[in-house]
């Protein structure tokens, strides 16, 4: 009955908010029905949920949002995290829209129909994950799962109003997640609630033979955490999350937030993170650098569409690529193969290389003395179809208080924190030490 509600829901909504690419009605119906039959009941048992398009799923179409990847119809095997949800029973009721390959803070970077915020469909909902955001928000279904380079599940999650988590860098298999950047890149789930949320990354968590990046540490019973005690907790706030370019009514939320905390026995106090106004360059510099290289496998031989304009064998690399990748997929590709280019090497990817290091410093001496960094998620509400499109730097901006969590490697959760006078959903942030998902849990449901 569930995954037939989803259906009926996408029926009735998806038409204005465009988070699917992909349905698999058919085989989702057969599943639940012999989910229904069947006496083992998995921990998420006929559950609907919704799958970004950039996560493997057996023969199941799986595009990035890319006319490249347009007709990779059938895959042939299942990311880690889409097996282990199969094992609990979960229905997947279709591939979710993103902006290409992962790229973009709007969702209007998907060469398909860009996915709309739910709130108001004027606005954007927020990317790469916007689809994942939007379905759930839209009530399309009851979980999904994005992934986050640079805050691309926490900052659609903040603007569609639903719980995003990134979880720390190795704690969730990537084992079929089509890789943007390898050293950065996490799948993490959204829901509506943080009870959900600790649900369903306790079972997609965990260490994979598969990808030698996933860390062999035990995962916790999360939903053990939940407690809504955080007396005592010790909580630090980065003067720079709230300094000049966040917007008053953001501002004026998180200081609410820290309210509620205060009167629940934790305590706060102003801390800084004096490297992160490096942390947009450094993050493009050495995102593009690998996405550079990862996108190299995409090729016309391999995988996707392959350019009929063609002749010869460096014709067709050439012509593949030119007319496959969308122009924000070949700005990053251009940029990230400058940068790793002999001569500049030093100068860019490496000096990037040394930031980041820096900046993993500044949140490793907090987490010496606090248990949760807290600050907005993005800067500003949702913003318009269309308002930053002209311009990649602005939109770049926009990341600038998600990527350091990612460039740290640490875990991070947006949790919805009020509404705007416009009706748009904000975003509060909590940021934990490594592996440490238990606490940042603790504290976001406490606050719910
Ligand atoms: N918006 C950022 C980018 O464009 C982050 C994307 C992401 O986290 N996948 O790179």
């Amino acid at each position: 009955d569930l995954v037939k509600e989803s259906y009926k829901r996408i029926k009735e909504v998806d038409d204005q908010v465009h988070a699917f690419l992909t349905l698999d009605e058919e085989n989702a119906i057969a599943k639940a029905k012999e989910l229904d039959a069947s006496d083992v009941k998995g921990s998420l048992f006929g559950i609907p949920s919704g799958i970004k398009d950039n996560i493997m799923t057996k023969g199941l179409r799986t595009t990035c949002a890319s006319q490249f990847l347009d007709n990779f119809n059938d895959p042939l095997y299942d990311a880690t995290v889409v097996q282990k949800l199969n094992k609990e029973q979960t229905v997947k009721v279709g591939k979710l829209n993103m902006d290409e390959f992962a790229m973009g803070s709007s969702n209007e970077n998907s060469s398909y129909n860009p996915t709309r915020n739910p709130w108001n469909t004027d606005y954007v909902p927020g990317g790469s994950s916007g689809g994942s955001a939007a379905a759930v928000a839209a009530g399309e279904v009851l979980f999904s799962l994005g992934s986050d380079t640079g805050g691309s599940i926490r900052q659609p999650a903040a603007f569609c109003g639903v719980v995003g988590m990134k979880p720390t860098y190795g704690r969730v298999s990537r084992f079929g997640l089509v890789a943007f950047a390898s050293s950065l890149d996490q799948i993490g789930p959204i829901t509506r609630t943080v009870e959900d949320n600790a649900r369903v990354l306790e079972v997609i968590a965990g260490h994979d033979a598969m990808d030698s990046t996933s860390a062999n540490v035990d995962v916790p019973k999360y939903t053990d955490a939940l407690t809504n005690d955080v007396s005592g907790l010790k909580i630090a706030v980065p003067k720079e999350y709230l300094a000049e370019g966040v917007s008053p009514q953001v501002r004026e939320s998180v200081l609410e937030a820290l309210k509620v905390y205060e009167s629940m026995g934790a305590t706060w106090e102003e801390v800084s993170l004096p490297h992160s106004k490096y942390a947009v360059a450094t993050y493009y510099l050495l995102s593009s650098s690998e996405a550079s290289a990862n996108l190299a496998r995409f090729d016309g031989v391999r995988y996707g569409v392959r350019s009929e304009n063609a002749d010869n064998m460096i014709d067709m690399f050439k012509n593949s690529r030119s007319e496959g990748f969308g122009p924000e997929v070949k700005r990053r590709i251009m940029l990230g193969t400058f940068a790793l280019s002999s001569g500049y090497y030093d100068a860019y990817y490496k000096k990037a290389q040394k930031v980041r290091t820096l900046i993993k410093n500044d949140f490793d001496k907090i987490f010496e003395d606090y248990d949760v960094i807290i600050g907005p998620t993005t800067p500003t509400p949702a913003f318009k179809v269309g308002e930053k499109t002209d311009d990649p730097l602005t939109m770049y901006a926009n990341d600038i208080l998600t990527i350091p969590v990612n460039l740290a490697g640490v875990p991070g959760i947006s949790i919805p924190c009020g509404m705007t006078e416009e009706g748009l959903p904000l975003g509060l942030q909590i940021i934990g030490k490594y592996f440490d998902e238990s606490t940042v849990y603790r504290t976001a449901h406490a606050f719910e």
